[in-house]
């Protein structure tokens, strides 16, 4: 069975087929997606799914990804960092390395197609050094661009009026430029090893693997080990809790292959958790997708306290699987948790600690949110919705001048 088909047993057969009416509109058309790592983060995450799926349907579409050495990815994830806010002044020379290689990379890579969509800023550039002829760039924003750092901005900015559109995850993030700005919040895949059902043998299997104790209520949360996810945060949370129930905390994740912090972040978080035997710091493979898939089925609170969410494809993970979300009220994170519905949005680690507390102690309460949180995420966050906004916006893309798509 097409994998296509597969999902008409979760949203139904209109849905899929809308989705091949549309994706003929844009028949012939090549798409490249352009992103700086296949491993690690949501956005390798996403494009692994969803480029099969639009070939699936009719679409010529290739990804690739942007080389650089350790010092490009070093610029680039504080490019990354001061893009979501934090003070970072860039030398002249640091900008000029970003262009350099850029520019390289235009040079490497064919960029030859219809519709290029570029994620994030490490490839934005490109633009500006490619043969673009008559096709359309459109930049994808994963972040959250909502307080940038602003002399950064203007020098990103400078090329992105190269672009004919661009895409936010939510309107918060998107700023005045001169192209039309298209909102497409991220998705998941349902039948993805990171999603789909699994049977209690094999999430005990995974839970032994890691010598996780079956019978101590387990908080947990999944994350690339980086500042903006607030483990350490999460650690003082627990602490918390920990003085007025016996619980354990599985802080879980890898790091990604453009992002130079990740070893020194695990390394601050083992710091932090010390020698208590309860919190199980995980350094997970490339590629662990049973095992995040049973750590979230396990848990009986899923925490992503982080400080700063373009998305957090996390959230969507553990709420897809009818778990309560304790989050950070940042970014994408607080268009999927509906405060006290699908979850609960905090503010520090108190707030953490005080949610995570009161469902701990209430299974009717997990139960009750842990469903709404499905069918939230069922309605609004799942990959068929993501490639329907896509198909969408290639067909408008080439017709700018209509409101209207009739499919
Ligand atoms: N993820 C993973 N391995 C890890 C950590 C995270 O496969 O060690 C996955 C996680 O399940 C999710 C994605 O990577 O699908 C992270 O996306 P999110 O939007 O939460 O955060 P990002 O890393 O993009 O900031």
């Amino acid at each position: 069975m097409s994998k296509l088909a597969a999902y008409q047993q979760i949203v139904g057969k209109d849905e899929i087929d809308q989705l091949y009416r549309l994706a003929s509109l844009s028949k012939g058309k090549k798409v490249l997606m352009v992103n700086s790592t296949k491993d690690g983060g949501g956005v390798a995450e996403i494009l692994h799914q969803l480029v099969p799926l639009l070939c699936e349907l009719g679409i010529d579409c290739q990804w690739t990804t942007i080389e650089g050495d350790a010092a490009f990815f070093e610029i680039t994830k504080s490019m990354h960092n001061a893009m979501q806010g934090k003070k970072i002044n860039f030398s002249p020379d640091a900008l000029d390395y970003y262009l350099k290689i850029n520019q390289q990379n235009a040079e490497r890579l064919d960029l030859q197609a219809d519709i290029v969509v570029i994620h994030d800023p490490q490839p934005l550039a490109l633009v500006s050094y490619a043969k673009k002829g008559g096709a359309k760039w459109v930049w994808r924003c994963h972040i959250d661009t909502s307080k940038p750092e602003l002399s950064l901005w203007k020098f990103f900015k400078s090329h992105l009026l190269g672009y004919d559109a661009s895409i936010y995850s939510i309107a918060k993030f998107s700023r005045l430029l001169p192209h039309p700005q298209y909102l497409i919040p991220p998705s998941i895949d349902p039948l993805s090893d990171k999603n789909r059902h699994l049977s209690p043998e094999q999430i005990k299997k995974v839970l032994s693997r890691y010598k996780l104790n079956t019978d101590k209520p387990m908080l947990l949360q999944v994350s690339r080990f980086d500042k903006f996810k607030d483990p350490v945060g999460v650690i003082k949370a627990y602490r918390l809790v920990k003085k007025e129930l016996d619980l354990q905390l599985v802080l879980a994740g890898g790091t990604a292959s453009d992002d130079p912090e990740g070893a020194m972040v695990f390394e601050e978080v083992k710091r932090a958790a010390g020698d208590d035997p309860d919190i199980h710091v995980l350094l997970l493979d490339p590629g662990s997708h049973i095992e995040i898939n049973a750590l979230q089925r396990a848990a009986d609170v899923i925490i992503q306290k982080s400080t700063r969410e373009g998305f957090g494809l996390v959230v969507t993970e553990a709420m897809y699987k009818g778990k309560p979300v304790v989050g950070g009220a940042v970014g994408g994170i607080t268009i999927q948790i509906q405060n006290h519905h699908t979850g609960f949005l905090v503010h520090s680690p108190e707030g953490a600690a005080y949610r995570v507390r009161y469902l701990i102690n209430r299974a009717r309460v997990r139960q009750q949110m842990g469903k709404a949180a499905r069918d939230y995420v069922g309605s609004n966050f799942l990959i068929t919705r993501h490639l329907r906004d896509y198909l969408a916006l290639f067909y408008v893309l080439y017709n700018m001048n209509q409101s209207i798509i009739y499919v």
